[in-house]
């Protein structure tokens, strides 16, 4: 059944869109298919990239502590996977009165375990209804303690995610921006595959700070079917825009909803037919070279971008909306 609301991507609330908008990016009778290897002779070698946003830690609702164990949890999943992430840090979150040191000791135990730390920007400002001198500086000032800890290791942050995934309101602003970020050595991190970690992961939160314990497992098994939905669908249109599946880009959060249920959802990627690759293996996909447009508001996957600006029409658009449980108990947080 395809919803009514729009999402404005990571780490955005659902607006509810327009009827039409809806018809154009979901085809009603629309159908999924699941199309698992198990007793295939040839079975296809699937591959996807991990990245965690919003470090060190999405909200800042839990203590300190409890965000410095959620973060551990993280990854040792991670590394239970043998999995490298990419870990987007907006440093405006380490700055919390008496508790920068541990927040930037979380950001040096993401390093620690062998993972790789990129820009998210300072303040998660969005691209969208910004200036481009103020999202530039965002972007400059978004650094500083990662170049540090980094350089300690003979690193430096290369890559940038955009926050709510807003590459640009026209293409000329788009250009000008990626020249910039060239310019500091800099390369874009699409993705292909989300599933809403944000949205249950706020409720998450919400449950088990309540200790609503039957609602914090009703949401951990949702939220676990969700991302075999949300992988049928973007096998699907990568199927149907390249004949084949790209190496693809998960883009989830650092939470505590992902601390409790990385671990299952790295299994259940591997039971798919999936390897971990890094960013940089998955970015050589000759796919990551096509044009993507400008977003404007709605960050939505790199496969939606790169079908619409080949105007091919597919026959889904992006993963199913949570249940509408979810997204009502999401939407009275809100208020
Ligand atoms: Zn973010």
């Amino acid at each position: 059944m395809n919803s009514v609301y729009k999402k404005l991507s990571s780490c955005g609330r659902y607006l509810l869109a327009s009827a039409a908008l809806v018809l154009v990016m979901a085809p009603v009778g629309a159908q999924v298919q699941n199309k698992p290897d198990t007793g295939s002779a040839t079975p296809v070698v699937r591959r996807i990239a991990i990245t965690i946003d919003d470090l060190p830690f999405e909200t800042r609702r839990l203590k300190l502590a409890d965000e410095q164990r959620a973060t551990k949890a993280i990854l040792a999943a991670l590394q239970a996977h043998k999995v490298k992430a990419l870990g987007f840090v907006n440093e405006d979150r380490l700055l919390v009165k008496g508790e920068v040191d541990a927040r930037i000791g979380m950001l040096e135990s993401w390093l620690d375990a062998g993972m790789e730390l990129g820009n998210h920007n300072f303040g998660h400002l969005g691209f969208h209804g910004s200036s481009l001198a103020k999202y530039q500086e965002a972007v400059l000032r978004g650094d500083t303690f990662t170049r540090w800890l980094m350089q300690e290791r003979k690193q430096v942050p290369r890559y940038y995610r955009y926050p709510h995934n807003q590459t640009g309101d026209n293409a000329e602003v788009q250009k000008q921006f990626e020249d910039f970020l060239q310019q500091h050595d800099y390369k874009i991190a699409p993705f292909t595959i989300e599933h809403d970690d944000f949205t249950y992961a706020r409720v998450y939160e919400d449950a088990v700070l309540k200790n609503r314990k039957e609602d914090a497992e009703r949401l951990r098994k949702a939220y676990l079917a969700n991302l075999d939905r949300a992988v049928n669908t973007f096998e699907t249109m990568s199927d149907e825009m390249f004949g084949r599946q790209v190496s693809h880009i998960l883009n989830i959060h650092a939470s505590l909803l992902n601390a409790d249920m990385l671990d299952k959802m790295l299994s259940k990627l591997e039971q798919r037919g999936y390897q971990f690759i890094t960013l940089e293996e998955a970015l050589q996909d000759p796919a990551y070279l096509l044009p993507a447009g400008p977003s404007r508001q709605y960050g939505m996957s790199w496969l939606a971008r790169w079908a619409r600006m080949a105007k091919k029409r597919l026959s889904v658009y992006g993963q199913p909306d949570p249940e509408e449980w979810v997204i009502k108990w999401d939407q009275e947080l809100a208020r």
